[in-house]
């Protein structure tokens, strides 16, 4: 029988599908935006023509009219054979993909109370499709399962012991598929087994980590308990002062104003005031627009002190590695952060970076920089389509 793998990835507000044959080829990707809310939408490969939603509807809604419009426009013409979910925290329980059964999706229902935003719609999405497809192994892949293997040293914070021993409190890390897709590609570019080879990896997207990859292996990550922590991110602070929770009670904010303004009006849109988008940020900085300026420069400085940081975890350096919306496609964002990197040895060719920088597997850095420079394209649904194919096979 012809394997067929279906990707589930389901975010606080949107459902996206992606549906892979047995040579990893994608044969149909669709998504459902603004769930649960009245203008909720979906479009498979691009055409919103061939599906429709319920308006409001939530996340089963939509997988059931997107499966029930696979179908119908032959996209999925039988039942896939193996099913991949992303879950965005899999806490300590889970340090690699796993099938789903009831006692795993007790465990993801356990883990909400740190991805409240997501775990919860990750598990509406796994309990719809199981019902879709009650017969098809279904696999678990989480965000924070590829850093399960960094040290106490790396994961623990500076906090009274017990905030771990008794609330889970450390940093998990996430962007993980990500990452170990990077690695992953990494080694294959550059000719070397995975077990030896040491990359820090940039994901740079709407949200932004950086991993430290020892040998393969996560060890250091700049996200932790959440993922607020670590990079300037388009609409996140990433790092700040804990001493502003105490600063901004005494003007009179609440806690949860402050986790929302740290949340959702920071980053690269607090800064700007304007969008939290790279691109549109660099156009008007182009356009004199000083405040989108100095975004850029505060998200690459924030970058760069963060590749120091990660190189305190390493032995040798393979390769510094840039993913993501924004780590693949600005040239400026990558030349302004190597820039602050010249002493560490870094050193980023500008016409490389315009050019190479343009296709995934490019290499950027300049013949006299210390490490190789490389920018690829990220592919975590891949990642997920590989893993339930390898853990069905053991169905
Ligand atoms: P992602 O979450 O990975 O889709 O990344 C989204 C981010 O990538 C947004 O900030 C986009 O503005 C940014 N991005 C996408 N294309 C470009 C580009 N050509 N130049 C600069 N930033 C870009």
């Amino acid at each position: 029988m012809k394997q067929s793998i279906l990707v589930v990835n389901c975010g606080s507000s949107s459902l996206k599908l992606a549906l892979f044959d047995e040579n990893e080829e994608k044969l149909v990707s669709a998504i459902a935006e603004r769930l649960n809310e009245q203008e909720a939408f979906a479009r498979i490969n691009g055409d919103d023509r061939i599906v429709e939603l319920p308006a409001r509807a939530n996340h089963k809604q939509a997988l059931i009219a997107l499966v029930s419009a696979f179908r119908e426009h032959q996209f999925m013409p039988a039942a896939p054979t193996s099913i991949g979910h992303r879950v965005v925290h899999g806490g300590e329980a889970f340090r690699e993909a796993v099938l789903i059964n009831n006692d795993v999706m007790e465990i993801i229902n356990d883990c909400a109370g740190l991805a409240p935003l997501h775990n919860p719609v990750n598990l509406a999405g796994i309990k719809a499709t199981r019902e879709q497809f009650p017969e098809i192994p279904q696999v678990a892949v989480f965000d924070t399962a590829y850093h399960q293997t960094l040290a106490p040293h790396a994961y623990l914070y500076a906090l009274p012991e017990s905030y771990y021993r008794d609330w889970s409190v450390r940093r998990y890390g996430f962007h993980g598929t990500s990452h170990f897709f990077m690695a992953n590609e990494t080694a294959r570019l550059l000719g070397k087994a995975l077990a030896t080879t040491s990359i820090i990896s940039a994901h740079l997207g709407n949200g932004c980590s950086i991993t430290a990859i020892k040998n393969g292996s996560s060890v250091d990550t700049s996200m932790g308990l959440t993922p607020l922590e670590g990079l300037v991110m388009g609409t996140r602070s990433g790092d700040i002062d804990p001493g502003l929770f105490d600063y901004l009670s005494s003007r009179g904010m609440q806690l949860a104003e402050v986790h929302k303004e740290l949340n959702q009006n920071s980053g690269l849109l607090g800064i700007s005031g304007k969008t939290n988008d790279m691109r549109t940020l660099c156009e008007l900085a182009d356009q004199g627009h000083e405040p989108s300026a100095l975004a850029i420069e505060i998200f690459s400085f924030r970058l760069a002190k963060y590749v120091g940081a990660m190189m305190a975890s390493l032995n040798h350096l393979d390769a510094l590695v840039f993913t993501g919306g924004i780590g693949e496609n600005s040239s400026r964002v990558r030349q302004k952060t190597a820039g602050h990197l010249k002493l560490l040895g870094f050193d980023l060719d500008a016409d490389k970076n315009e050019h190479n920088g343009r296709h995934s597997g490019g290499r950027i850095e300049d013949a006299s920089s210390r490490f190789p420079i490389l920018v690829i394209s990220t592919n975590e649904e891949l990642v997920i389509a590989r893993e339930a194919a390898r853990l069905a096979a053991s169905f």
